[in-house]
């Protein structure tokens, strides 16, 4: 079985507390794009985590985690990462972490870049994480990155580096003005890390094609949701790199392989991170009670997520997209204690009704349309079934299955991993 966990919204739907759910029935979690910007927050016996590199499988004893190709990744930051993991008791070893000779390296200048084109933006920024993705994600297509592969050949390795740092001081000293990065800074980074890292890297897409011939179950995890998919997100505000499912096998190191499984995990209300448009904002006092009560701060930058009702239009494109087969509802528990609850379930566009997200560039003109559905008083962080749901609840989620065209098989009422139902 091959399955995808993949975001339908803007990120931050809980993925991570879905992967760390549902791996108990998968031998292997691969991250197959993004780098640490990315923060999926696993509550569970053994703790509260905040990962960004490593898939979210690491938290269960037998799940085999892979770090594959698509990804982008920060020597210093993946360390940091496995120290605090291991700190808390979590066994991080070669026999469970694989990473991709293939995935490429996020360079200490690219995060220099990345920080000073923010600076240069000034009040225009893009809302960057300022951790080099962006720019990492151009070197690579541009062919100038450097390939965790490409650590196990130091000598090699310092060939390649001299052209490409020749050729970043171009940016990095000559546009933006600031400190020429040296060869010596840039090695002795790729050999401090590169040393602790050099064991973990292989043959991910030989890999995972063994297991999977041996019958092993693998699962995906995406790092962001589909609209911030660099083509079919809400560009330019979107991440680097591919967000859907169908680019996982691809991101994985296995084209070959098809999904049998796309599992979209999708809010029950909205919420996005950084700029760009976002029809079913709520603004000042009416996102408070969504801000507070589903502690909605970036767990990458802390930043204050902007809230607003659940967006069936955007919902329903991240689902096609995705091309989720099920769909896990999360932090539903959130919206109790509301008389009515709104869900946009329609834009206005220049006077006329839309149903399908249209071209990103008219978001900005697009209006939402609001239904008023009722809501419910009840505390139901701790309801294991359907049937103990209040009715208003479970019209809700009917609600939303019936606007958005697709099943709902897992809700989840609740951070922890047990605090869910299925349906
Ligand atoms: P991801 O990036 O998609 O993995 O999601 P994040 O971890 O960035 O954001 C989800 C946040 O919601 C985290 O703080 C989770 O601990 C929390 N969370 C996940 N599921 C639930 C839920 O069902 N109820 C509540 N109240 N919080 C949840
Ligand atoms: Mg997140």
């Amino acid at each position: 079985m091959i399955s995808a966990i993949a975001g339908i919204n803007w990120g931050d739907e809980g993925k991570g507390r879905m992967v760390d759910l549902l791996s108990s029935d998968y031998d292997i979690v691969v991250r197959y794009q993004g780098g640490n910007n990315a923060g999926h927050t696993v509550i569970n016996d053994l703790g509260k985590f905040v990962l960004n590199l490593m898939p979210s499988g690491i938290l269960r004893e037998n799940v085999v985690n892979v770090m594959g190709n698509g990804m982008v990744i920060d020597l210093k930051h993946l360390c940091g990462e496995m120290d605090k993991l291991i700190k808390a008791g979590v066994k991080v070893t070669t026999k469970n972490l694989k990473i991709s000779d293939k995935a490429v390296i996020c360079m200490p200048y690219n995060v220099l870049q990345d920080c000073l084109e923010e600076e240069r933006l000034a009040d225009k920024k893009f809302g960057s994480t300022r951790r080099g993705i962006a720019p990492i994600y151009g070197d690579k297509y541009l062919k100038k990155a450097i390939r965790m592969g490409e650590l196990l050949d130091m000598e090699l390795l310092k060939k390649r580096l001299e052209g490409i740092i020749e050729w970043k001081n171009l940016t990095i000293q000559k546009a933006y003005g600031a400190e020429a990065i040296t060869m010596e800074s840039i090695l002795e980074y790729l050999t401090t890390y590169g040393k602790r890292l050099a064991p973990y890297v292989c043959d991910a897409g030989l890999y995972l094609n063994e297991a999977h011939k041996q019958g092993k179950n693998i699962m995906f995890e995406a790092q962001l949701g589909a609209l911030r998919d660099i083509d079919f997100g809400i560009y330019p505000y979107t991440s680097s790199s591919s967000t859907i499912a169908a680019y996982a096998p691809i991101g994985a190191g296995i084209p070959n392989l098809k999904l049998d499984n796309s599992i979209g995990i999708m809010k029950a209300y909205s919420t996005c991170v950084g700029e760009g448009p976002f029809t079913s904002e709520y603004f000042d006092d009416d996102a408070l009670f969504l801000r507070k009560n589903g502690c909605e701060y970036g767990a990458a930058t802390g930043r204050p997520r902007r809230v607003g009702p659940f967006d069936v239009v955007a919902s329903k494109y991240g689902i096609r997209i995705q091309g989720a087969n099920e769909i896990a509802l999360t932090k539903l528990d959130v919206l109790s204690g509301l008389d009515e609850i709104e869900v946009c379930v329609a834009y206005e566009l220049d006077g006329k009704t839309i149903n399908e997200f249209p071209f990103s560039s008219v978001l900005d003109r697009c209006k939402p349309i609001y239904k008023k559905v009722k809501g419910w008083k009840e505390d139901i962080s701790s309801v294991k079934t359907a049937e103990d749901l209040p009715i208003e609840a479970l019209n809700y989620i009917k609600f939303i299955e019936k606007e958005t065209e697709c099943k709902i098989k897992y809700v989840s009422v609740g951070a922890s991993r047990e605090q869910y139902i299925i349906l």
